[in-house]
């Protein structure tokens, strides 16, 4: 990613075809989209890439079972086929997941999950009728509409099935104790949301995209009431910078009410957002054994909750709550987090508690309200796009999944206006590349005995084929060779790496974005001194004095603290 100084200068200097607001998925995925066209474009975060939604959903790329509940079916196909194409666009960051509902003691097999299942495979396949086994050569005549079917050659996942106990036990060994009778086994796929969205941006930057975080937008350039690009404040300098813009796309998330709230606020069919939080807590693994895949847990009330295998813990999560605090600082609330572990403890017959935890964090979904004082569990996820007086296109609602869909509706609006015949072509363009063998080999100089165990498969996740510059990195700074946090592959180069090519420009950015180290291993990072070495990674390449160093590593334990993520340490 381009330096943010250099960004900086280049954003002023020319005006854009398109400027995005955001540095969500959403954002993300518009301005790759649109550079993708040919527009020339820019791309603004007030804050982080991806702080906002996209660092705090469950991480799955999935059509959503539980949707099916709600009739949204429409929603779940599209998500279904978008999550066969990720898998086939970015193979090395997005992965499928055995995901198992298990039949306990005397309970008998809940046949409508049965029904759900066989809906989902049916809804799953690329053209309804056709078994994934079949599937011959895609012929043009056949072609659903223009970008709604993955590659012939791509992943599909195996028809649910019933599986016995035993087999049940061996995939997720928390539930050896409830000897379950046997388990529906099904498959979603699974990511990290941070690294998906600055992947996107890495590919939008390939086409000419200019982007910078820390630059507000504070207001819409106008001429005669129509917008004409977009006033930011950097949150660095204070200074303000214009960026002129043929076009303005405001995907702000839950935050899309703020830009120009009376432009938005005055029309009437303008759906309103329902924002709803979802916390989500971590687990070692030894505490809650899972082998690489996922369990549906019954939570009361008809709800289900889920644990994963992420990141060498389990992931359990999610509450599902209206939400009326402060969107800003979205923290777990401390009856989510009891209410998570009594549903786990109830079901595993497990003893965790607050002080058993690694991790934990809370965002809140932009849903769309219709007006309907529904609960949010019934709101609908779909995604909505609208323009208002001045000409900006909004775009909220919607799913991490559907990113590239909410994309190609903005940039499909903006080719309308314009009467240009521009087709999308995101469903083709691969979201970063997976490493080669030789970008993983230990760089010489470095002792490969001295690496974290599995460092090679994080690191292919992670980076994909710029695993090499991580590793050539710690090669050529040896200080840098060794884990962040003991335990964890994730090594301090990774904290170079990011301010150097991510943008990254505090320990916050790398702790809990360019890393997830503060959702995994939030106790062991609980004071300044745990994170010095952070902050002198990142000072190293950003000019940093001391002084600097110091302040940042001083600055991470009330970040920590304000993120809600460390509830053991807030128990203890
Ligand atoms: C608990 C939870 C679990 C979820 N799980 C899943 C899941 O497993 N799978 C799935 O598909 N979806 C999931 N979702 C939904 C998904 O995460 C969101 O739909 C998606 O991340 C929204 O992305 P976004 O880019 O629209 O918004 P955001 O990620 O919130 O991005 C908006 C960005 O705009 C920035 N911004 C705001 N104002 C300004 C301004 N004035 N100037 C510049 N920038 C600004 C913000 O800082 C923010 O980074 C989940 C959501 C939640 C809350």
């Amino acid at each position: 990613m381009i330096a943010r100084d250099k960004a900086l200068e280049e954003l002023a200097a020319e005006p854009f075809d398109v400027v995005v607001v955001g540095g969500g998925v959403t954002g993300a995925g518009v301005a790759l989209d649109a550079a993708s066209r040919g527009y020339t474009t820019a791309i603004v975060e007030r804050a982080d890439w991806a702080i906002g939604t996209s660092s705090r959903s469950s991480k799955m790329v999935h059509g959503g079972l539980r949707y099916l509940q709600s009739f949204d079916l429409g929603l779940v196909r599209e998500a279904l086929l978008e999550r066969q194409l990720m898998v086939h666009l970015a193979p090395h960051l997005v992965y499928p997941t055995p995901y198992l509902v298990p039949t306990l003691g005397d309970d008998r097999r809940d046949f409508k999950i049965g029904i759900g299942l066989n809906m989902y495979d049916v809804m799953a396949t690329t053209r309804v009728g056709q078994g994934r086994r079949q599937r011959g050569p895609r012929r043009e005549r056949e072609r659903e509409p223009e970008g709604q079917e993955p590659p012939p050659e791509s992943w599909a996942p195996d028809r649910h099935r019933t599986i016995p106990g035993a087999e049940a036990v061996e995939l997720v060994p928390a539930l050896g104790p409830r000897e379950p009778k046997s388990a529906y086994l099904f498959y979603d796929c699974q990511t990290d949301d941070v690294r998906l969205v600055l992947t996107i941006l890495g590919e939008a930057e390939r086409f000419g995209a200019v982007m910078a975080n820390r630059l507000e937008v504070t207001s819409l350039l106008e001429r005669d009431g129509k917008a004409e690009g977009v006033r930011c404040q950097c949150a660095e300098s204070g200074e303000t910078v214009e960026i002129r813009a043929a076009n303005v796309v405001n995907a702000t998330g839950v935050w899309a009410d703020r830009i120009r709230p009376g432009e938005i606020l005055d029309e009437t069919e303008v759906p309103r957002i329902a924002p709803s939080r979802g916390t989500h807590l971590t687990v070692p693994l030894e505490k809650l054994p899972l082998a690489d895949a996922a369990c549906i847990v019954p939570a009361g009330s008809g709800r289900t909750i889920f644990v994963l295998p992420w990141y060498g813990r389990a992931l359990i999560g999610t509450t599902d709550n209206d939400y009326e605090g402060d969107i800003d600082r979205v923290r777990p609330g401390a009856e989510d987090v009891s209410y998570l572990l009594d549903a786990i403890n109830v079901y595993f017959g497990t003893d965790l508690g607050r002080d058993d935890l690694t991790g934990a964090y809370a965002g809140v979904r932009p849903l769309i309200s219709t007006g309907d004082p529904k609960k949010s569990v019934d709101i609908s996820r779909k995604a909505e796009l609208y323009e208002t007086s001045s000409g900006m296109l909004t775009i909220t609602g919607g799913k991490l999944t559907t990113w590239r869909r909410m994309a190609k509706l903005v940039v499909d609006r903006i080719a309308m206006r314009e009467e240009r015949e521009l087709p999308c072509r995101t469903a083709e363009i691969p979201l970063g590349m997976g490493a080669r063998p030789e970008d993983l080999e230990p760089p010489a100089g470095v002792d490969a005995a001295s690496l974290p165990a599995g460092l090679a498969k994080h690191l292919n996740f992670r980076y994909g084929h710029a695993a090499r510059e991580v590793l050539d990195t710690a090669a050529e700074r040896p200080e840098l060779a060794r884990p962040i946090v003991g335990g964890c592959p994730d090594l301090l180069a990774e904290a170079a790496i990011a301010a150097r090519r991510e943008q990254a420009r505090s320990v916050g950015d790398v702790l809990l974005r360019r890393t997830r180290l503060a959702l995994t291993a939030a106790p062991q990072l609980r004071n300044a001194e745990a994170v010095r070495a952070v902050a002198e990674a990142i000072g190293g390449e950003l000019g940093w004095d001391e002084a600097r160093i110091g302040a940042a590593a001083d600055a991470w334990p009330a970040e920590l603290e304000a993120e809600g993520a460390d509830p053991a340490g807030a128990a203890s």
